[in-house]
Formats: structure tokens, sequence, C-alpha cells
């Protein structure tokens, strides 16, 4: 209908209709309980049923092996920049004592970091703040002169004069508790087309799966840590996943002027408890269990591709988001090349993000490359490109406050026919210019 509304929007994000609806239906009486959900205890047999409920069907989207635990967690990926720090610096320190290696210092303990946008640069600079001795492997800003793109890995290196950070023979008590990266840069929206290849299988993966979990298969058995703030695919602010493996929980009480993990950021309490360890955000964990439930619904499935799509009909979860994921961004990345005002940020076009489509807008001729792009007359344009987007139902195409433009984030709850409508405004826009 005409009066649907687009959020594009990089998080909070759409959550679909039919979640919403239902949320909706069950919200004064929860599963028959008299009460709404927010007012159950979090101890009681009906909220327990649901974070395994939750946790399970996390599982079997993302197909988790099971030796990794599923946690839910609160204060957003900013609050994860830190628990990998101190987690997993608390697992490095075990494992040197075990070895009786390292020197036993915190500051000493190595951290490896790729970074590739503002995410994972945030990342990297809360690991500085708390102390920890960063290295950063790869910056794709000098690479590309912005965050533009992905460096390959033969690229990665070090600033240490004893040679590549990335090779087997590390020395003794040397070995980095983690590589770090982010899978998907929200803002910038480069993506990763790969994994990492480890070349120390010692070395866990970490990696910031915030923006684009659930939006295309991955083999969770590469990392050692993956973690997700909800409010991009998963559900509302509020929770967070993480996905860690179990042999990480090891940890040694930290001693020897080391900091410990503080309780509401340390993996192994939360694991032992079942997320339960203090009052979780139910309403969050409940929504999000909806949204599985949406995508695990090969009918709510069918709805979401349209009438028009002829596709597979078996399938659900990730198998159905991707196949969905990939036409919008393949369809809008097209008309974006074809458009003679748009250009897209993201040069390198293997690391295009799926989820999050930055670009810039411009009068001046985009073939020619002695045009000179007149800088007020382009952002006059780009306003009201925003604003009439906007009045048509197009909302939050603003581009993140730090790098400006224009950014259409298409998650998997953005239906195909919003991109159609994004794509129809932006040809309907080019007439008024050219
Ligand atoms: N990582 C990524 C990839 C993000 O997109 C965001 C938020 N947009 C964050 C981390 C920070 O998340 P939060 O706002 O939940 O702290």
């Amino acid at each position: 209908s005409t009066d649907r509304k687009w959020n594009f929007g990089a998080g909070p994000a759409m959550i679909p209709r039919p979640v919403l609806e239902r949320a909706q239906q069950e919200f004064l009486n929860y599963n028959n309980s008299g009460l709404s959900l927010m007012e159950l205890s979090h101890r009681s047999n009906t909220f327990e049923d649901l974070n395994n409920k939750t946790q399970n069907q996390l599982r079997q989207l993302l197909k988790i092996p099971s030796q990794y635990k599923i946690i839910f967690m609160q204060g957003g990926g900013h609050t994860q920049f830190a628990a990998v720090v101190y987690n997993l610096l608390a697992w490095r320190h075990h494992q040197n004592k075990q070895q009786g290696s390292g020197s036993g210092r915190w500051q000493d303990i190595p951290v490896d970091y790729v970074v590739t946008g503002s995410w994972s640069s945030k990342a990297t600079e809360e690991a500085k703040r708390l102390g920890a001795n960063v290295r950063v492997v790869c910056d794709a800003k000098p690479h590309f002169g912005s965050y533009k793109g992905i460096p390959a890995e033969s690229t990665w290196t070090t600033s240490d004069p004893q040679g590549s950070l990335r090779t087997a023979d590390h020395q003794a008590g040397q070995t980095p508790a983690y590589l770090y990266y982010c899978d998907n840069e929200t803002v910038n929206g480069v993506e990763f087309p790969f994994i990492p290849s480890l070349q120390d299988p010692a070395v866990p993966l970490v990696c910031d799966m915030s923006s684009n979990i659930l939006s295309r298969p991955v083999d969770i058995s590469k990392f050692g840590v993956i973690y997700a703030g909800a409010q991009k695919n998963i559900g509302p602010a509020g929770v967070t996943v993480v996905i860690v493996r179990e042999d990480l929980l090891q940890t040694s009480e930290l001693t020897d002027g080391l900091s410990p993990v503080p309780l509401m950021l340390d993996f192994k309490t939360m694991v032992k408890n079942n997320s339960l360890y203090n009052t979780p955000p139910m309403f969050a964990i409940y929504i999000s269990s909806l949204v599985f439930d949406w995508l695990l619904d090969p009918v709510a499935q069918r709805v979401q591709d349209g009438p028009q799509q002829p596709t597979n009909k078996d399938l659900v979860g990730v198998e159905a988001a991707v196949a969905r994921n990939e036409r919008k961004a393949a369809k809008l990345y097209k008309a974006l090349e074809e458009s003679r005002f748009c250009r897209i940020i993201v040069t390198d076009t293997a690391a295009r993000s799926k989820m999050n489509i930055p670009f810039s807008i411009s009068k001046a001729p985009k073939n020619d490359p002695n045009a000179f792009p007149n800088k007020a007359e382009d952002d006059a344009m780009e306003a009201a490109f925003v604003a009439q987007a906007e009045a048509k139902g197009l909302l939050q195409l603003a581009g993140h406050r730090s790098v400006g433009g224009v950014r259409a984030s298409i998650y998997n709850a953005m239906p195909e026919e919003g991109v159609d409508v994004l794509i129809a405004f932006i040809k309907e826009f080019e007439q008024q210019y050219f």
C-alpha cells in the first residue's frame, strides 16, 4: 500500500511486520500467563523456556556446533569491544601459565586487530584504552585512502621489526590472544568476502558480526568468538548475542597486577548461568525469538519474497535470507552504477556490503575525470534527495554522522519491494536534475 514506510536506517533497523503484529497480540497476556512477558520472573519456567528456545533457534539458524556456547549479554557492541579484551587475555594468560611461558603480565600479551572501518577502529581504540598490547596487522585506510575496501591478506603485516606477526612460530609467550576483525563495517559499507586464514591455529579469530549476522551462511567452526548487537538483523536493541568456543572459557584468576574480568563481561559466568546471572533484557530476547520464528517459517519467508519471486519453496532461515539479500544488493548497486548522480563509495567491488550501501551524490559528470564537483550544489542535491525520499516513505537514508552522504541499509527484514521503491525513486529524482 502507498502509506507503507521503509526504514533504511542502519540500526535500530526494520523488524518484520508479522513479528510486530504477533508481539502486539501477545503483549498483554504472554503464553496464557495472565501477565505480559516483561512482568514475568526471569527465573520462571516460562521465561527459561523462552531463553532456551531462543538459543536453540539461533543454533539451528547458524548451524552452531555443540562445542560453541551461546550467550545473551547486554551493553551492545561497544561492551563487547571491552569484553573480548578481558576474556581472551584471561584465557591466553591461563594458556601461557600452563605452558610456563610469557611474563604473566597482561600488557605483554599481544592482541591483533584488522581495521577496515570505523567499528573495528573503535574496537582497537577500546583495547588500547584498557592497556592491551594492540598490534594493527592491517589498516585499510592508508591502503585505500579511506575505508573503501579490504586489503589482501598477503599485505597484512606488522610494525614489529621482527617481521610478520602472522607467522606460526610466535616467540614463546608472545602468541597473540586473538585476531580481531569486523565482518561488515556498517558505516563504511565494507564487508568481508572471506574469512581470514589464520596462520597460527592457536590464535582464535574474534569477529564483530553486528550488522550482517544471519544475512548469509557462516562456518562457525572457524571462529573463537562471534558477537552481534541485535538491533540490525536480530531484533530490538538491548541484547547482544555472543557465540564462544567452549575451550576459550578456561581462564585463570588474574594476578600480578592484572585486572580481573568484570563479572558482567565474563563469558564464563554468563555461560555457567545460561545468561541468567542477572536480570536479562527479556523483551529484547523475546522479540529476537519471534524474528527467529519468522526466519524459520517457510510461509513467512514466501511472503517476504513476494508473489513475483520464483524462489525455492523449501528455503528457510539464512538460506532464504541470503538468496534475497543477494538479489536486493545486486539490483541496488546496479541502479547506483547506472545512475548519473549516485557514486558508490566502496571501490573494492569484492568487499561491497550487501547490508549497508553508502553512496554520495554529485552533479558532476561521472565519467569525466576532469569534471570538478560543486560542493555546495552537491550538498543541496543530497539534502533534497534525503528529504524527498522521506516524503515518499523512504526513511533514514542519511549517511552516518561521521561520514555524511547517503546510506541504504537493507537488512533481512527489508523486503525486496522496499529496494524496488528506492530504485524507482532514484530514477525519478534524476529526472529533476538531468
Ligand atoms: N559494531 C558494529 C558493526 C556496529 O554496526 C555497531 C553499531 N552500529 C556497533 C559495533 C556498536 O554497537 P552498539 O551501538 O550496540 O554499542
